[in-house]
């Protein structure tokens, strides 16, 4: 099993190609230390959510290491590396299910009370209160039945209740109109702020950007810089 620590995420010499003659990430070397909030920018295409991609272990590097707290993540069960590390992916996979049970799957232990502190947090309580058939309600097929802002609430509620210790956020470009995202980016701000989680956010908007601890920049899948806001 994994053995945490802080959360530090290391990533040392890292190649990594879907295709073995197409590599992504080439020779990539950074460190996301323990607790910090860190913000991953670049282009479209430079390989921010594969980064995410390998610490889940969807896929293994091709070259170099990962490690989280000095363990490789190639040495640890995938249940146990799975539920330290919580995603907010840029498509929510939703289940056709009611609301209810889509977010208790980032907890299948969190009582009714937790759940519906975690709608109340990310903003949900408006259309939960709204639809006649409240938390029971079905989203659809992949969620066809509620909104990209609504998908991505119910997402980020999932990992509020999950509660693990490093969370990855892949954000949206726009799925958010601003005023919601205003107020949920505030929530989400202080929840992680508070803690001690280490938090990595794949920014677009310039507001996660200057907020993080720490700024590392992809450009064409290897590491342009590393730094501060006002380092950079
Ligand atoms: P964006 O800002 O648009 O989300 P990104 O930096 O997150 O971009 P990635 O999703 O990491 O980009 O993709 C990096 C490259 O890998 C892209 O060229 C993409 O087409 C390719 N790619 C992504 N997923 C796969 C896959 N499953 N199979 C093959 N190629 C893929
Ligand atoms: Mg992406």
């Amino acid at each position: 099993p994994l053995n945490m620590h802080g959360g530090e995420i290391k990533f040392e010499n890292v190649t990594f190609g879907y295709h073995p003659d197409r590599p992504i990430l080439r020779n990539c070397s950074f460190t996301i230390p323990a607790g910090q909030k860190v913000a991953i920018v670049g282009p479209s295409g430079s390989g921010k959510s594969t980064i995410l991609r390998l610490v889940f272990r969807f896929y293994d590097v091709s070259e170099g290491r990962i490690l989280i707290d000095g363990q490789d993540i190639r040495d640890v069960d995938l249940e146990s590396l799975r539920k330290h590390v919580g995603v907010v992916p840029q498509d929510t996979p939703l289940f056709n299910d009611t609301i209810l049970e889509n977010l208790r799957y980032g907890n299948l232990n969190a009582s009714d009370e937790e759940v519906m502190s975690v709608i109340e947090k990310v903003k949900l309580d408006k259309l939960v209160t709204d639809l006649p058939d409240g938390v029971e309600t079905i989203v659809g097929e992949r969620g066809m039945m509620i909104s990209g802002g609504e998908k991505q609430r119910l997402a980020i509620g999932r990992l509020l209740l999950k509660d693990s210790p490093i969370t990855f956020f892949d954000e949206a470009t726009s799925a958010l109109d601003t005023h919601t995202e205003q107020a949920l980016l505030k929530t989400i701000r202080s929840v992680f702020r508070e803690s001690n989680k280490t938090n990595v956010s794949i920014a677009h908007r310039l507001r996660t950007i200057a907020d993080s601890d720490k700024i590392i920049v992809l450009r064409n899948g290897e590491v342009l810089e590393e730094g501060t806001h006002y380092g950079l």
